[in-house]
């Protein structure tokens, strides 16, 4: 096939036959089946991207722990498990979503700058692989639950390397002004105060130091501090025998040119050959947007087409509370009508909007598309990753329905909620009841 991919690392998803498919399934389709807007999502995508990933370590003791929050959805988080993948997860709730999508506890990473003592305990009683520990204060908490549990935390230090990781700044998290991780001056301290306390038994070295990353630079700049941390640390007889190195490969939305898994994977490997000859370490990998994000699409019906003064604005159905992304990090999503209009119609600027009342609810502004129509089925791409999971029900509006597709099948993976549920969380204050 030498038709250029719709979406990278993901040929699944494309023309044919004049409409677009999620693997053998039409999109128009599932949206007259589901309604719009409606995530569609590839589970032969998914499975690709993880095996891609699992290759490039294979030779290795390696570790996917596939990061929940990109995608959490029990069917994706299952699709995952079944070819053996782990999970990194940064609450109870995706502890509690991991284990019910059949991933044990002992192959669960537990991340976040922010556990609290119940959250420790359930992830102890439900044997964690590793909590990754991020402040002295956690790190103390965690000793005094595990004793009272009788039991033993196993625990990686995740360390703030401060490094730039040159991506969108509210998803940069290596640098010393963010609030994650352990600056490397005070490392070796709580490290040595780990070896001591009796509720812990110290494992390893995490680093994450953000996402979509499109530049290798910051990898490498990183991944050496933390080599060199760790190799110091066991030098001075630190029982450390695992790097966790977090996830955070870019994708490509639009034009980016993401460091390659090839690439990434030599980088590590020089690093770890050269820095730490001999030394036996298992390594650990927690990928979310890399497995995720150029798996899926999210399928929006054109509402009305509106001229305004200076744009031409095209409504759609979908709107920010179903994906975020544009309004929060002002991110760039391809958007590409299922079926191509066969005339030869020129592009014109057009505006996708949603109909949240918020001037920041758009898809794209003066986006040259062919001329857009009232019903039209639009694919919003690369929708993957940080889409469903941001969703939320603002301006009372019930997020988008997900559905997974398999060869020729589909499946709804998650209901969009209806009206009584949305309102059924809300309790009347008594003095307002019964009048
Ligand atoms: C979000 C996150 C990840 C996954 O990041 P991606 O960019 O989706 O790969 C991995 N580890 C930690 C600790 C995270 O917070």
């Amino acid at each position: 096939m030498s038709a250029p991919l719709l979406q990278a690392d993901a040929p699944e998803i494309a023309y044919r036959e004049g409409e677009l498919h999620v693997e053998a399934v039409v999109v128009s389709r599932i949206a007259a089946a589901v309604g719009t807007p409606v995530y569609i999502y590839s589970a032969g995508a998914i499975e690709r991207q993880y095996r891609r990933f699992a290759a490039a370590f294979a030779d290795r003791p390696a570790r996917l722990c596939y990061s929940v929050k990109a995608n959490s959805n029990l069917s994706i988080i299952a699709t995952l498990g079944r070819l053996g993948a782990g999970a990194d997860v940064v609450s109870e709730g995706e502890f509690r979503r991991a284990l019910a999508a059949g991933i044990p506890g002992d192959r669960i990473v537990f991340s976040g700058v922010g556990k609290t003592e119940t959250e420790l305990a359930f992830a102890l009683e439900h044997d964690v692989y590793q909590v990754n520990v991020e402040s002295r204060g956690e790190l103390e908490l965690l000793s005094a639950v595990a004793r009272r549990l009788k039991r033993v935390a196993p625990v990686a230090i995740r360390v703030n390397p401060d490094v730039d990781a040159r991506t969108h700044h509210k998803i940069a998290t290596g640098k010393k002004e963010n609030k994650f991780g352990i600056d490397l001056a005070h490392a070796p301290d709580i490290f040595a105060e780990a070896a001591t306390l009796p509720g812990i038994a110290l494992k390893g070295v995490a680093v994450h130091i953000g996402s979509q990353l499109t530049a290798m630079g910051p990898f490498e700049i990183a991944f050496r501090r933390v080599v060199e941390l760790f190799r110091g640390l066991v030098a001075r007889g630190l029982p450390l025998q695992r790097l966790d190195f977090g996830g955070g490969i870019g994708i490509r939305y639009r034009d980016e040119t993401p460091p390659s898994l090839d690439d990434y994977a030599v980088l590590i490997r020089h690093l770890t050959e050269q820095l730490l000859d001999g030394l036996e370490v298992e390594l650990a990998f927690e990928p979310g947007r890399f497995i995720v994000g150029n798996a899926g699409v999210l399928a929006t019906r054109v509402l009305y087409v509106k001229e305004g003064v200076t744009r031409r604005f095209v409504v759609v159905d979908a709107a920010m509370n179903d994906l975020l992304r544009p309004a929060l990090y002002d991110a760039w999503h391809e958007i590409v009508p299922t079926k191509p209009h066969g005339r030869a119609e020129p592009p014109v600027k057009q505006s996708i909007v949603g109909p949240v009342c918020e001037t920041g609810d758009a898809f794209a502004l003066d986006r040259a598309l062919p001329p857009l129509a009232p019903g039209e089925l639009l694919a919003i791409l690369s929708a993957g990753a940080y889409g469903a999971v941001m969703s939320s029900s603002y301006n009372t509006r019930p997020p988008a329905a997900e559905v997974l597709v398999r060869g020729g099948d589909f499946a709804v993976v998650r209901e969009r909620p209806s009206y009584e549920a949305l309102l059924g969380l809300d309790r009347m204050a008594p003095w307002l009841a019964g009048r």
